[in-house]
């Protein structure tokens, strides 16, 4: 079995290092000409924990190659992967497929013999019929079935998730293209990984009520969180209590500044246009985004508040600007708001991040980089927690009381204890936590 993948980015390097984990012939094929030049020399172009093992290991096994063209890679292919970005389109927030549909129909014009065509990115239901219609439109005499295979991986741990999914649902009609797509999880279902096999409409569907639902239930706890402030209960019991619930479940009940990356802002935001002009709207969607949006100024503001009503003058430490841990993607990081926010209103800050700090140097300007979360806090009057980096959780207290001009620490994402924090003599704040004193 020989397998194209179309667009190399996080969903694209991932799926087809893990193919050619399975055993298959996966290639690769990017438009980015730098990001093929830096793998073909054994570099990875993004960060992901276990990555470049697992690409060293199948390129020099000889199942995994990568080029910048399509046609030979597809043409020797019996499935190809469409895993292109499908980014908010300007203006209206729906999906722009731009990308998708050239995919479709530069596939169209290589395809050789029998090819099953899979829409691996995330896309709008009817995606999946347009991209049968782009490819029989461009060629009439080709021999192809389309299926839909959203990807469920997380970044950070994206190849764990990869390799031992909760689930694969896959949108495919034909026999013939259900068969090909069994034997390509085939690994996964001898681990007894459960599939859903269904139409391409249900399984396009699925894909963005899985990620609506996450972002609701993120800024469910958020709100929870808000009003713990309020009334003086802790959101950590709050979040245990009811998580152990199994209808409930335990996980994604953490609060914290608002989600962020590349997946929930702009999948919220395109089911919400989906569902307008379906005249179904889905307003608790919609009222999710709104609350998400508003959630990261709203941090600037707690920031503010808790300095005393002011940043002007003031230095302030941020530790973290990734969206989350473990990845140096900086799409829709509540960072790209929180910073800007904060230099707006007169603060100097000082930040550090273990990856992101290149990307984020693009996107955030006016910010002092630093090697290190000491030397970001090094004189600074507050510091300020935005990503749950692990390296962060081992920080001494004593060593940051130390560094800060004064042991002042705005923690968004609840990484310490309010009383250790007291104890040591920090003025400390959290979210959704009783702080002492
Ligand atoms: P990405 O931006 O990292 O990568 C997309 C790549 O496609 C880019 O390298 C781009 O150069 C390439 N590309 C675009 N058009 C091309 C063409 N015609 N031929 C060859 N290459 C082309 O995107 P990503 O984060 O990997 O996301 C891809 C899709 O997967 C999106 O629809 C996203 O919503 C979905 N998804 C992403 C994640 C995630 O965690 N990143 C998880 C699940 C699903």
């Amino acid at each position: 079995m020989r397998v194209a993948i179309i667009g190399t980015g996080y969903v694209g390097l991932v799926s087809g290092a893990c193919f050619a984990e399975f055993g298959f012939d996966v290639t690769c094929v990017d438009k980015d000409k730098g990001k093929i030049d830096r793998l073909l020399q054994g570099e990875m172009p993004i960060y992901e924990p276990g990555l470049d093992t697992l690409v060293a290991g199948n390129v020099k096994a000889g199942r995994l190659s990568f080029g910048t063209e399509l046609k030979p890679a597809v043409a020797a292919a019996d499935a190809v992967f469409i895993a292109v970005g499908t980014p908010s389109r300007r203006g209206d927030g729906h999906a722009d497929l731009s990308y998708v549909y050239a995919a479709a129909k530069e596939i169209a014009e290589a395809m050789d013999g029998y090819t099953v065509v899979v829409t691996k990115s995330t896309v709008p239901v009817g995606t999946g019929r347009e991209v049968e219609r782009i490819i029989r439109e461009t060629r009439p005499d080709a021999d192809f079935d389309v299926a839909s295979n959203p990807e469920f991986l997380r970044e950070g741990a994206a190849i764990g998730d990869f390799m031992r999914p909760d689930r694969v649902v896959i949108g495919a009609e034909s026999p013939r293209a259900q068969a090909v797509m069994r034997e390509l999880y085939r690994p996964l279902f001898l681990i007894e990984t459960p599939i859903v096999m269904t139409s391409l409409e249900t399984s396009e569907m699925i894909k963005y009520a899985a990620n609506t639902f996450l972002a609701t239930k993120i800024t469910f706890i958020n709100e929870i969180a808000d009003l713990c402030e309020k009334l003086g209960a802790d959101v950590h019991d709050v979040a245990k209590g009811i998580g152990l619930d199994g209808r409930i479940g335990r996980k994604f009940l953490h609060p914290g500044p608002g989600y962020g990356g590349s997946c929930f802002p702009k999948d919220t935001l395109a089911l919400v246009r989906t569902a307008q002009e379906a005249g179904s709207p889905l307003r608790i969607v919609e009222t999710v985004v709104d609350i998400n949006d508003r959630r990261k100024r709203q941090m600037a503001d707690k920031i503010v508040a808790f300095m005393d009503g002011s940043v002007a003058g003031k230095t302030i430490a941020v530790l973290g600007v990734t969206f989350k841990p473990n990845t140096d993607d900086m799409r829709d990081a509540p960072s790209l708001v929180i910073l800007p926010a904060l230099i707006a209103a007169g603060a100097t800050v000082r930040a550090y991040d273990p990856v992101g700090m290149e990307e984020a140097a693009r996107h955030i300007e006016g910010v002092a980089w630093c090697e290190g979360a000491y030397e970001a806090m090094d004189g600074a009057d507050a510091a300020v927690v935005l990503t749950e980096w692990n390296e962060f959780r081992g920080l001494s207290v004593e060593r940051m009381k130390q560094s800060l001009a004064r042991p002042v620490m705005i923690d968004l994402r609840n990484i310490y204890e309010p009383k250790d924090m007291a104890e040591a003599g920090f003025r400390y704040t959290c979210v959704g936590r009783p702080t002492p004193g």
